[in-house]
């Protein structure tokens, strides 16, 4: 079923998927793209009552996800460009050998040096790519372990992921996943994130005892998910 309003001059249209299950969510996936899972047995009115609630999440999701997509595109891979990890800024060295068979950054004395065969686009980007990668799954397993003693439930595997709308998610036998861009994020955003997931091995939902656990753990953890929000569009490459 697919139901639609007019949110101010934007028309949000969504599709309507009924399960079993006892609340309601909705899932942005692209500018085209808005799913809400419903509970069986609402009706039309109940549902589109609820979604109306979530203009404003919903506006900003989309919001997000254009931003996104932009700034996909936005970066050059050239000498002196600057790229983010754990929240601070590094320039970008390209040293052309034509010896190298595969591209591969390093991080070194402050710098993102990239070994590259020519300066082609693809590979600079592939190789940082990697790397970031690499590290993600590094700090990212480090990060797990050391929050492990609040919880008794074990990640049953940390999985880093290629996701263009989500930071991480937990599946239903306790695999974590993460983006891996993440690790663009300053270490206590990292720490936000990481947990987040991690508290979702105990609720799978974001109840109100999901939050509480998240907070004992994270007593500041409202301020870096709202520094998140305002600031994760930005990592990207
Ligand atoms: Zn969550």
């Amino acid at each position: 079923m697919r139901l639609a309003y007019d949110y101010g001059t934007q028309k949000i249209e969504f599709e309507v998927i009924f399960r079993k299950r006892k609340t309601l969510s909705i899932e942005v996936e692209a500018p085209s793209i808005i799913r809400v899972i419903a509970p069986e047995g609402k009706t039309e009115e109940e549902i589109l009552e609820t979604v109306k609630g979530k203009s404003k999440w919903i506006v900003q999701k989309l919001f997000e996800i254009r931003e996104m997509e932009y700034r996909k595109y936005n970066k050059e891979f050239v000498n002196g460009e600057s790229f983010i990890y754990m929240g601070r800024n590094y320039s970008l060295q390209i040293v052309v050998d034509k010896s190298v068979k595969t591209p591969e950054a390093k991080l070194i004395r402050g710098k993102f040096v990239v070994s590259v065969e020519n300066k082609d686009f693809g590979r600079i980007q592939l190789a940082l790519e990697n790397w970031y990668k690499d590290k993600a799954k590094e700090k990212i397993a480090e990060r797990v372990a050391y929050y492990q003693s609040y919880f008794d439930q074990n990640p049953k595997r940390i999985v880093i992921k290629d996701q263009q709308k989500r930071w991480g998610s937990c599946t239903k036998d306790h695999q974590l996943l993460f983006n891996w861009k993440c690790i663009m994020a300053p270490s206590p955003v990292l720490d936000y994130i990481v947990v987040h997931e991690m508290c979702h091995m105990v609720y799978m939902n974001h109840s109100t005892e999901f939050w509480s656990l998240l907070k004992r753990i994270l007593t500041d953890y409202e301020s870096r998910k709202e520094w998140l929000r305002n600031n994760g569009i930005k990592y990207d490459l």
